[in-house]
């Protein structure tokens, strides 16, 4: 029996008994544990999924998911005010892991160019050094985060900092037939149609590509990919969602102004201020 993927790649076929552990699989997720049985053997090079592969497979993403769940829970506790502990917590929708057709960017490529940063600057313990407390909260960590979309999987507008992968549709309208589908499959009402043509409110449009899949005629087509930066989100007992900071194709184009926007934290922040909190007085401050 052969299934054919997202990918719609043909090659792998399955085993009898591959088949029925797969039919076991709960409906909703059946589908995303095909996909990573198939990855994983197709890694191996190879073209047949047997029960072993679907045994391994189960077992390496319920470990991986274990493990991120267990990175994030620690991210969350509170720890001792000691050189050394943790103050940036970082996180990334889980794309990969879950067999997601929509990321925009490499959300690992951007996450580790964050990380790397980090930890050549020495940010964490720059950040710790201001907390006078002893013991260091949550909400004194610098939470970073990285959307590979704008459906922002992993929660872009309540973090400090955040990543979310956008491409501006372009429209190319010679062969449009003046169908709507574009509008109507906007989630942000940013297409209208005027005399049969779509219009885009290029303030609405988030960048994403529903449109681009929506149209029948293929008059839309992805721009460049990048990813906006935003700043300032945060939950609690005032709650803000992040400003956008701007748009950049590469993280070597963000870099420089996330690095900028700490630096001025680090120098300027009050003691124990939490850094949603410095974002906001820093852009009233006019
Ligand atoms: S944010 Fe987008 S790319 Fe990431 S998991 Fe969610 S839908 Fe997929
Ligand atoms: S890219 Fe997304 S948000 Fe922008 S117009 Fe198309 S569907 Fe709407
Ligand atoms: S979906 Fe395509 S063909 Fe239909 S109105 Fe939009 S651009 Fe034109």
């Amino acid at each position: 029996m052969k299934f054919f993927g997202k990918n719609n790649d043909p090659d792998l076929s399955w085993d009898k008994n591959a088949q029925d552990a797969l039919k076991k699989a709960p409906v909703m997720v059946r589908s995303l544990v095909r996909n990573k049985v198939e990855q994983m053997v197709r890694d191996q090079g190879g073209d047949k999924v047997c029960l072993a592969d679907f045994q391994l497979a189960e077992q390496k993403y319920r470990n991986m998911l274990s493990g991120k769940a267990m990175d994030s829970m620690k991210g969350k506790m509170p720890t001792p005010n000691e050189p050394g502990a943790p103050m940036v917590v970082f996180s990334s929708c889980h794309n990969a892991l879950a067999g997601c057709q929509n990321p925009l960017i490499d959300t690992e490529e951007w996450i580790q160019a964050i990380r790397d940063w980090s930890e050549v600057e020495g940010i964490s313990e720059k950040l710790r050094e201001k907390v006078k407390a002893d013991t260091i909260k949550f909400h004194n960590k610098l939470k970073i985060s990285v959307s590979g979309c704008p459906n922002g999987c992993s929660r872009p507008q309540v973090s400090d900092l955040a990543v979310v992968g956008f491409s501006k549709p372009v429209f190319e309208l010679e062969e449009c037939v003046g169908c709507g589908d574009c509008a109507e499959s906007c989630p942000d009402h940013a297409i209208i149609m005027e005399d049969e043509r779509p219009v885009r409110d290029d303030a609405k449009c988030q960048g994403c590509f529903n449109c681009t899949q929506a149209c029948p005629a293929g008059c839309i087509t992805l721009s460049s990919r990048g990813g906006r930066l935003m700043a300032g989100g945060k939950l609690g007992r005032h709650p803000h969602l992040a400003d956008t900071v701007g748009e950049y194709a590469s993280p070597r184009e963000v870099m420089p102004v996330i690095d900028k926007i700490v630096q001025a934290f680090l120098e300027k922040g009050r003691e124990d201020e939490r850094f949603a909190d410095f974002w906001i007085r820093w852009n009233r401050r006019g």
